[in-house]
């Protein structure tokens, strides 16, 4: 424990998880240090919690969390036709 931001790459400030990074960016993001575990790289990446800082722009892609609620129930069929 003990680390702490900002993020060397895309510099926020919080985050679930600080991640270790490469030398020149020895702190990460959870975004950030994913994408680098993964990838090897981080050119050109930029998370969307950053993109969220500087500009705001409607994230209606991949928004996984205060979505809706109020229907989670889990009875066999998934797919209804909620949406238009
Ligand atoms: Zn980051």
């Amino acid at each position: 424990m003990g680390k702490e931001g900002p993020c060397y790459h895309c510099g926020i400030e919080q985050t679930p998880l600080w991640r270790n990074g490469p030398p020149e960016k020895p702190v990460l993001c959870n975004a950030c240090g994913s994408r680098w575990r993964t990838r090897g790289t981080l050119n050109d990446y930029i998370p969307k919690h950053a993109l969220k800082n500087v500009q705001d722009t409607q994230t209606d892609e991949d928004s996984d969390d205060h979505s809706g609620s109020s229907s989670t129930s889990t009875n066999g069929n998934t797919k209804k036709k909620l949406a238009r």
